[in-house]
């Protein structure tokens, strides 16, 4: 089968031994089409993975083999994510389900970026569900992000008609902003780009005019000096979300969390019930992801990544089998 791989500074189409199911419970999934994630970019480009590394894990599918007893069975279309929390650990009690040392060792394998892949029975159980007729492919696939933003969104406690600001208008910003308005808050966004506001102002999404204060702002952009957006944006006793790295790292000053009596929190990957959320708002059409992906070949791959490093592109879809 092929699969896309890291090696040094390109993504390489390469064969890769068919996965098979060898009397393990769960299935084997053809991929029809993988979205290219932030985070796989960043482990592209900070050399986070070794080469032969297979990125990729915004995946739907059909299965192609099953051995389970959950309600799935072959011929079935599936999206799915990839972590799953043990539920039992001090992290899951706590509701701190990515942290959880399951949830980081369970995967798909070997990555979305490959004509098929092995999914557990777990995830089948967990994190999987049925594509209905009624959603096309590509949107299917902003399951897993969406889920992401969503757990964003909860942990912010927010009160009815809040206001948010969504610092970046990257493909992230624009689902946090349309998670955000399903929720039933207020949004605004700001990005340095014209042409990601002007989307931004189409899907509603209120272009900030740092005037008034907001409850709570979503830091999805990834430059440093968006901190200072952030500080001069958040009202008193107000929270900020970091939802990105930033390549200096530079820390929140403590006399403003202090004083301003701010809240500074962070969300990382979704649970199980943010990504039931998550499927429940994009099957409905609560949250709309119509026209926000660019379609790419798997031969293709590395113009993707380029495209989407060059912000030429807002989200691209790896087609993998028709
Ligand atoms: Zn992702
Ligand atoms: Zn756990």
């Amino acid at each position: 089968m092929k699969t896309a791989q890291v090696y040094q500074n390109k993504i390489v189409v390469k064969e890769f031994e068919k996965v098979k199911l060898n009397g393990r419970k769960g299935a084997v999934v053809r991929v029809i089409g993988c979205g290219l994630c932030g985070s796989d970019i960043v482990k592209f480009r900070h050399k986070i993975v070794p080469d032969g590394a297979v990125l990729g894990h915004e995946i739907v599918g059909e299965i192609a083999e099953i051995n389970s007893d959950t309600k799935f069975k072959c011929g079935d279309k599936i999206v799915t994510s990839h972590h799953i929390p043990c539920g039992k650990c001090d992290y899951c009690k706590h509701g701190n389900v990515s942290m959880c040392r399951h949830f980081k060792e369970t995967n798909i394998f070997p990555g979305g970026f490959s004509e098929y892949v092995f999914v557990s029975e777990e995830h089948l159980e967990n994190v999987a569900y049925p594509v209905p007729p009624n959603i096309t492919d590509e949107e299917i696939s902003f399951y897993e992000p969406l889920g992401c933003c969503i757990r964003a969104i909860k942990r912010c406690n927010l009160m009815k008609d809040d206001t948010a600001l969504v610092v970046g208008l990257g493909s992230i910003g624009l689902l946090m902003g349309e998670g955000l308005k399903a929720m039933g808050y207020k949004v605004f966004g700001c990005d340095l780009i014209g042409k990601r506001t002007e989307l931004a102002n189409r899907m509603g999404i209120e272009s900030y005019n740092y005037k008034k204060e907001v409850d709570a702002v979503f830091m999805t952009s990834g430059a440093d000096k968006a901190i200072e957006t952030a500080l001069s944006a958040v009202r008193p006793g107000g929270k900020i979300l970091v939802f990105s790295s930033t390549p200096q790292n530079n820390g929140y000053p403590n006399n403003e969390i202090y004083y301003k009596e701010l809240t500074i929190l962070g969300s990382y990957s979704p649970s199980p019930s943010d990504l039931r959320d998550s499927y429940e708002f994009l099957t409905s059409g609560k949250v709309n992801v119509k026209g926000l992906t660019t379609v790419y070949p798997l031969d293709k791959i590395q113009q993707a990544f380029e495209d989407t490093i060059s912000n030429k592109i807002f989200k691209a879809y790896i087609q993998i089998t028709a």
